[in-house]
């Protein structure tokens, strides 16, 4: 597919739920050590992400960590990484990414998987942004999912048939 939509990958929340606490995230993640502390991580995530009809792009403070660390754990080859603007300004409500995102995706269309995205970030990207966007939040406590993987497949499979 020659015009694959971007897929802006955060790690902390969606790949790696944090907000877990004494429960468990979405099935298939597994606790292991990483850091010094106990996380938790969906092996199986790296195929299930190469498997969507889209370009994953590292979108996260792990920058190129994300490479060095996670890849190898997600089974994922090295992606392309944004890196953020030292003191990268938030305009009104939304995130320090959006902005940067948004220069990033250059008008082209893009899904972005973060835990802290808001309606103000969507609004954001409504007005600057021409091109088709999925701003898709996911909870911190249960991390990317069966109905989020879905969600993507869904958005990208209604975008190549329009
Ligand atoms: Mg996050």
């Amino acid at each position: 597919m020659p015009h694959r939509p971007l897929l802006f990958l955060d790690v902390d929340g969606p790949l790696i739920p944090y907000a877990v606490g004494e429960g468990r995230p979405s099935p298939g993640y597994a606790p292991l050590r990483l850091g010094g502390a106990r996380r938790w991580l969906n092996p199986r995530h790296g195929a299930a992400l190469l498997a969507l009809p889209y370009r994953p792009v590292w979108a996260t403070t792990w920058e190129h960590d994300a490479n060095e660390v996670l890849a190898p754990l997600l089974g994922l080859p090295e992606l392309p990484v944004v890196e953020w603007p030292d003191g990268a300004p938030a305009y009104g409500r939304t995130h320090f990414k959006t902005a940067v995102l948004l220069d990033y995706a250059a008008g082209r269309p893009f899904a972005w998987v973060d835990d802290e995205i808001t309606d103000g970030d969507r609004d954001f990207t409504a007005e600057h942004h021409a091109a088709p966007a999925l701003l898709h939040r996911v909870d911190p406590a249960l991390g990317l999912g069966a109905d989020d993987f879905a969600a993507l497949a869904r958005w990208a499979g209604r975008l190549t048939r329009d």
